[in-house]
């Protein structure tokens, strides 16, 4: 996004059986060696390494501790989304076998050069979900990830990357369902075809099924049309995450 560091939003969820984040953005580490951990791909991004706006920080300036976070759920393994991984290193982290599968094998040149295994060169406890699951709202696949919460679930949307997820939390009658990169801009939502033409590119650029993800696109403006309930989100879309934020606050 030129002229504009990148934004990644993080969710974090006091579950049932402890807190829980979705996805992390980057972490510490990430900004002590950024050559190493985030590669090449942080000129392209250009994030905006500060301390202070990691999960980690925002968890302790919420006045908890870090190993109050039991579980990371994943949408994704992309270097932007799973830095802070070794901020949390006791959490049990929660993504699709595929998404784990494409992360560890890197078999193409794409997943190659996205995935930094650096990140989770710490060794965290990642438990993979598999093919098969429940409806949700049209979603065949859907998993409700009773360990952390019943009203958590994960819903296989891969084209961005292999395995990708979106993760829905039942916020107490309102869903919010955090897409990932399954799309950038609300104007995707919406189907007025307005999305700048420099994200489009950048989205087929690093999708690993473009034919997918556009069709999953129409599955989320359908979802975001006929379910008031459900406040759909992407992780870089800023004014979509505000709305999210004013509403879980009302
Ligand atoms: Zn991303």
């Amino acid at each position: 996004m030129p002229g504009a560091p990148l934004v990644c939003h993080v969710l974090l969820v006091e579950a049932r059986h402890g807190l829980a984040l979705i996805d992390t953005g980057f972490g510490r580490a990430d900004i002590a060696d950024p050559k190493r951990r985030i590669g090449f791909y942080r000129h392209v991004i250009r994030p905006l390494l500060d301390p202070e706006e990691t999960a980690v920080e925002q968890v302790r300036r919420l006045g908890f501790a870090p190993a109050d976070v039991r579980d990371i759920v994943l949408t994704h393994f992309d270097a932007d989304h799973i830095g802070g991984l070794a901020d949390f290193p006791e959490a049990r982290v929660h993504t699709t076998g595929d998404e784990w599968e494409a992360a560890s094998s890197r078999r193409t040149w794409l997943e190659s050069s996205r995935y930094r295994p650096a990140q989770w060169e710490h060794a965290p406890k990642v438990v993979t979900h598999g093919a098969g699951g429940e409806a949700w709202r049209g979603f065949t696949a859907a998993k409700r990830l009773a360990e952390i919460d019943d009203g958590v679930v994960l819903i296989p949307l891969p084209g961005h990357t292999r395995g990708h997820a979106a993760v829905a939390v039942d916020t107490g009658g309102r869903w919010i369902f955090h897409a990932g990169d399954a799309f950038y801009d609300r104007s995707v939502l919406q189907r007025t075809g307005r999305q700048p033409l420099v994200l489009t590119v950048q989205e087929w650029f690093v999708a690993h099924d473009w034919p997918r993800l556009r069709a999953n696109q129409e599955r989320l403006a359908e979802l975001h049309r006929t379910d008031p309930d459900v406040l759909v989100i992407s992780a870089h879309d800023p004014a979509l995450f505000e709305h999210a934020r004013a509403r879980g606050a009302g």
